[in-house]
């Protein structure tokens, strides 16, 4: 048995197995458990270090998740897909579902109502989203999820990319997995011997705390990174996770030096029993006014808000146009400076850029 699999064999879903290693209650943990599974395997435990920090917080049962309200698909995924292991929303991409089961149950998971449900993804459904995608041409783009694609063995693995590269019209193929953070240790030579026979191949995961930045999670991006997949992180603002603004530069500027870019921040979804995890608009917005400009801009994520109901993702962000019209535009920087660009004309003719407005430098291009 591989380290992963042990690890996976050895986790942890009974309150009061949990109860030995963490200072719990075990009839809540045994009451939210019943609506919402639990699953932590010894790795990630072992990157907790005391009651209720945030790695705690993305693991743990929490008694709040039954008390509160939302909704148990808020993104209407079921109502966009054409066949069960589809969604189908964008014009030329798809999510195509291939597991069920994850390394670890996070509590703030949108899926929330299909993770760890007793039946998995079986062969057919598989087989009736494939030839979903063989059959519509305008999908370029398959985003492979789930779950956790990565909990799959090897084999299935293999043979879902391999069906998909045969496709024509597929060209580009995402992973999203959050293997690398819940279970570095599945990124095994294997793996990445399998995946890199399939480029043009993305993977994007999802790192909330940069204390998930662990040797192991590094070693995995790495062994990625060098099969030639470009990595991208997709986090969700949680609070007491990273709702903390320096919090989330550090996070940031970590994912950089292991070769993972940040590419969305999710405004956390109206899912039922995750309320106490939801941080405002407000405060997303001081979390990305504090990146913006003062760190690097390949460090920075586009905020997002999945617009519930179905409406896809809305990139949010504080706005920066102070004043715009036919003629002019006036925006601020980071530092809440003021600049203005002016066009002569409607014919888009450009005067000569200068300082404006009694600034003294040129006028910012940041945004
Ligand atoms: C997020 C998402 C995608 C991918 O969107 P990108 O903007 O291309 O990253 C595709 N389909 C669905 C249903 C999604 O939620
Ligand atoms: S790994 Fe992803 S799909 Fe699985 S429980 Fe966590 S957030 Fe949900």
């Amino acid at each position: 048995m591989e380290e992963w699999q042990r690890l996976i064999h050895e986790t942890i879903t009974k309150p009061e197995v949990l109860a030995r290693y963490l200072d719990i209650d075990v009839e809540e943990v045994r009451a939210v458990s019943e609506k919402f599974p639990f699953r932590i395997n010894p790795y990630y435990l072992g990157l907790i270090e005391e009651k209720g920090d945030p790695i705690w917080r993305q693991a743990v049962p929490d008694l709040k998740e039954i008390e509160g309200n939302g909704f148990e698909d808020p993104l209407a995924e079921e109502h966009h897909s054409p066949v069960p292991g589809v969604t189908h929303r964008y014009p030329d991409r798809v999510l195509f579902y291939v597991s069920h089961s994850c390394a670890m149950y996070c509590r703030f998971c949108t899926r929330k109502r299909k993770v760890g449900s007793p039946e998995s993804v079986d062969d057919q459904a598989i087989e009736k989203g494939l030839q979903y995608i063989r059959e519509h041409l305008e999908v370029r783009d398959v985003i492979i999820s789930g779950g956790d694609p990565l909990l799959l063995p090897d084999r299935k693995i293999e043979y879902i990319l391999t069906q998909l590269r045969a496709i024509p019209h597929v060209e580009i193929l995402r992973i999203g997995s959050r293997a690398p953070v819940t279970l570095p240790q599945r990124i095994t030579p294997q793996l990445c011997a399998i995946l890199k026979k399939f480029h043009p191949l993305f993977l994007l995961t999802h790192f909330n705390h940069p204390r998930e930045i662990t040797p192991e999670a590094t070693k995995a991006c790495a062994m990625l990174a060098d099969s030639g997949i470009p990595l991208g992180n997709q986090s969700v603002l949680l609070k007491g996770v990273n709702d903390d603004p320096q919090v989330m530069k550090k996070l940031v500027q970590k994912l950089l030096t292991i070769r993972v870019k940040p590419y969305l921040l999710y405004q956390a979804d109206m899912v039922q029993g995750t309320e106490h995890l939801r941080t405002t608009i407000k405060e997303g917005f001081e979390v990305i006014k504090a990146l913006r400009g003062f760190t690097s801009g390949l460090a920075v994520p586009h905020y997002v808000i999945d617009a519930p109901g179905g409406g896809g993702k809305i990139a949010i962000m504080p706005n920066p146009v102070v004043y715009f019209d036919d003629q002019k535009i006036v925006v601020q920087n980071y530092e809440g400076k003021l600049f203005t660009y002016e066009t002569r004309n409607a014919n888009h003719e450009q005067i000569p850029t200068g300082p404006r407005l009694g600034e003294n430098s040129l006028p910012s291009r940041d945004f």
